[in-house]
């Protein structure tokens, strides 16, 4: 046991796995109460119970990120089970239809928009709302994702939500800095989680997505679940409107072989989601690349 979040009561969205139920247990071991919000009830209880195998305690409540009802009854039972809310992490995503804008469906626009972007303007606009009420504070990190940094061609939607993020997370940031609500944003490159396996799982795929993170590897759910703790604690008490990038080197790595006209689309399909792959026609002895981010 830690004790950044001592005492705190923390809301974790999308907890039912990955990234959301690694940083749901981590929550709790830095000493917060925990509420996690997910679709899926069986997961959702399977990550409480790891709460509280960590010694923690925890709700699930089950919530759609995209509905606004059901995320202001998540910060409402949170209140009645807890009596506040200090900390939130706004996880839930999806990764959508990755696939050229010219060929993609409204509805696949539309999901994507709807769970990643509005499920978080939602979730801030309850949260804040609470945290208004109560005083004292508090701090919100929301997810975005290095797709929320720069483009990727094939995942224009998922990007689009991501930027989306970014700028939701500067302008709440500036509306409650006197008021003692932090609001950041983490920015992680390829983490090891079921969506990746969804994305990368071939391992084609995984070869060239590894070779996006000079660090040779992808990172891991609590190494972003760290990076989030930090950031709700006191510890990160000057820290607002800021985004954190977790990548392994991906961003600083300048040797990418664009330009993008130069890429030609090699299609894949999985179970479930449609990859699209851009290999480099030109170039042949530098290193292929995947140009899908996360
Ligand atoms: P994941 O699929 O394991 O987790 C996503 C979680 O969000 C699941 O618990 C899922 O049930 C939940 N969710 C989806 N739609 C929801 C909705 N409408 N309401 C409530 N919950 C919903 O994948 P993950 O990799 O852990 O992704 C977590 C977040 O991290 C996502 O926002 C994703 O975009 C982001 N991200 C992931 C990576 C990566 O490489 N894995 C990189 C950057 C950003």
């Amino acid at each position: 046991m830690t004790t950044e979040l001592r005492g705190k009561v923390g809301i974790v969205t999308g907890g039912t796995s990955g990234i959301g139920r690694d940083a749901a247990v981590l929550f709790a071991k830095a000493g917060a109460k925990v509420v996690v919000a997910g679709r899926r009830e069986l997961e959702g209880k399977e990550t409480i119970d790891l709460v509280r195998a960590a010694g923690g305690d925890g709700l699930f409540v089950k919530t759609d990120v995209s509905q606004a009802a059901e995320v202001h009854a998540l910060v409402r039972k949170t209140v009645e089970k807890y009596g506040r809310l200090d900390v939130a992490f706004n996880n839930a995503g999806i990764e959508g239809n990755w696939i050229p804008i010219a060929e993609q469906s409204e509805e696949d626009w539309d999901r994507t928009i709807d769970i990643n972007l509005k499920g978080t303007w939602l979730c801030l606009k309850h949260e804040i709302r609470q945290m208004l009420k109560q005083g004292g504070g508090g701090a919100i990190v929301n997810m975005a994702s290095v797709a929320g940094l720069v483009g990727s061609p094939g995942a224009a939607t998922y990007c689009a939500s991501k930027h989306g993020v970014m700028g939701l997370t500067k302008a709440a940031a500036l509306e409650n800095a006197r008021s003692g609500i932090r609001v950041n944003v983490v920015c992680p490159a390829v983490i090891e989680t079921p969506m990746v396996e969804r994305i990368f799982g071939e391992p084609q795929f995984r070869k060239y997505a590894l070779g996006l993170h000079p660090i040779g590897r992808f990172g891991t759910p609590m190494e972003v679940a760290e990076a989030v703790v930090w950031m709700c604690s006191d510890r990160a008490s000057f820290m607002t409107g800021q985004s954190l990038v977790l990548d392994g080197g991906f961003l600083s790595d300048g040797c990418r072989e664009t330009p993008v006209s130069m890429w030609v689309p090699m299609r894949a399909s999985q179970s479930g989601s449609c990859v699209t792959m851009w290999t480099s026609t030109a170039g042949a002895s530098r290193r292929k690349r995947l140009m899908a981010v996360m």
